[in-house]
């Protein structure tokens, strides 16, 4: 009977444990936390949004970084795959807007108890409050890890080496720290001889030059266009929800454009808001007439209400260079025209992303070259298999960057447990 050991108790490191055990290997799996899952435990605002239910193909098109090397894993272990284990062992899930899945109690700890049980029935040995130091390495081959093991009391700690036939890395990346991601992992890649794709925050808030974010922040706008830009480029465009924060903005929409935003290739880049996304410039400027019309004898900051959120008020005001006195009616052409621009193309310069610690993932990581993407064992060294976030994936929001971990979490368990 093969040895196995997992190194890291999240959703890429719990489904390695199992997939190797249902090979007949004997698993051994090391959490340095106390508990498995604490990631798991606050996605999807502590519902879990552990999949996405659309087809394969609509699955990878989500995938941001290394699409390519997905196919396999994607193809071999599937979301429906997911969602009949997690609900086979007693957890029912549902599926809501965008495909995105649940389980149907709402409550991620759900999914984490379920593969706690998973883990028990399939013989998984689980060490919690035990980090893996180093691998050990022999002539190219990963032979086991040095862990140190803390003692009940958390007074005092030893370094022990434990003996394996393979070694899974599933560490995840370095957002949320306090969550366990350290990246440790990229270390012992590193030390290894694996390329690092050096990590970066993603699914991320971004930093603007506009202080008057903070004027409004909390400020929601729900179905508006966001369009990034690097001088003329195009770097992302997008319908949705978005927030102001006292740094910059935010929100879901805000979050996706993250993904295609690299500060260190694109540097300061320009996001330009539409407003009014549903309606053309013609369509605008009718009802501009119209609502001038309507408000004819006011001051023009006071006719933009059936227009605007009143806290945006004073901001397009500023930006269209109209005065906030002048009467809407004595408004000139040029005038409405300059609104129309700003209520079509807000804009904004971003000036760099938050940290790791906002980061809903961490994009880079152990490059994807030194992989077999059938098996996530490394080309670099034998019986030594990486999986999760620790590799250089990542997705957009949806369900996806976990069904990443479940899917390479799989194949790696899968091959080592052979
Ligand atoms: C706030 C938030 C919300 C999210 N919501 C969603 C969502 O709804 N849907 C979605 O698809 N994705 C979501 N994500 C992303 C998703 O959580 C991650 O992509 C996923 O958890 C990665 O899984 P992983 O197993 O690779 O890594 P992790 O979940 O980070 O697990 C790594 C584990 O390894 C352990 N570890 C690290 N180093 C060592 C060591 N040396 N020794 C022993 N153990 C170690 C850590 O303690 C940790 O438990 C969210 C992320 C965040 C931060």
């Amino acid at each position: 009977m093969s040895e196995v050991i997992v190194v890291g108790g999240g959703a890429a490191g719990m489904m390695a444990a199992v997939a190797a055990a249902k090979q007949g290997a004997k698993v051994t799996l090391f959490e340095k936390n106390e508990k498995l899952g604490k990631k798991l435990f606050i996605t999807g605002k502590g519902r879990c949004n552990l999949t996405n239910a659309a087809d394969v193909e609509t699955l990878l098109s989500n995938v941001v970084s290394n699409r390519k090397f997905l196919y396999s894993a994607f193809y071999s272990f599937d979301n429906t795959a997911v969602m009949e284990m997690v609900e086979e062992a007693g957890c029912p899930l549902k599926t809501e807007r965008g495909d995105r899945v649940f389980p149907v109690s709402d409550h991620s700890s759900d999914v984490i108890k379920t593969f706690e049980r998973i883990l028990e029935k399939e013989g998984v040995q689980v060490r919690l409050n035990t980090c893996v130091r180093g691998i050990i390495i022999e002539n190219g081959a990963a032979i086991g890890v040095r862990v140190l093991k803390k003692n009940s009391n958390h007074t005092a700690s030893k370094v022990l080496p434990v003996r394996a036939d393979a070694v899974i890395v599933c560490t995840g990346g370095v957002s949320y720290e306090s969550t366990g991601s350290t990246g440790d992992g990229y270390r012992f890649a590193g030390e290894s001889g694996h390329n690092i794709v050096k990590p970066k925050p993603s699914l991320v808030p971004f930093e603007t030059k506009e202080k008057w974010v903070k004027d409004v922040m909390g400020l929601s706008l729900k179905n508006v266009s966001l369009c990034l830009k690097k001088d003329k480029k195009t770097i992302y465009e997008g319908f949705g929800e978005m927030l102001f924060t006292h740094f910059g903005i935010s929100g879901p929409l805000v979050l996706t454009g993250s993904c295609y935003y690299d500060p260190e290739r694109d540097g300061s880049i320009k996001a330009f808001i539409d407003l009014k996304p549903a309606l053309s410039e013609e369509q605008l400027d009718k009802r501009l007439i119209r609502d001038f019309e309507e408000n004819a004898g006011k001051n023009f900051i006071n006719s933009l209400g059936g227009l605007l959120p009143k806290g945006l008020i004073p901001v397009v005001t500023e930006y269209s260079g109209i005065s906030p006195d002048k009467k809407v009616h004595d408004l000139t052409r040029e005038e409405r025209k300059k609104l129309l621009e700003v209520l079509k193309h807000l804009e904004l310069n971003i000036t760099g992303t938050r940290g790791f610690d906002e980061a809903i993932i961490t994009r880079g990581g152990v490059s994807v070259k030194d992989i077999d993407p059938g098996t996530m064992e490394s080309k670099v060294i034998g019986n030594l298999y990486f999986a999760g976030e620790v590799l250089d994936l990542d997705a957009v929001t949806g369900g996806f960057n976990l069904q990443i971990a479940w899917s390479t979490g799989h194949a790696a368990g899968t091959a080592a447990g052979a």
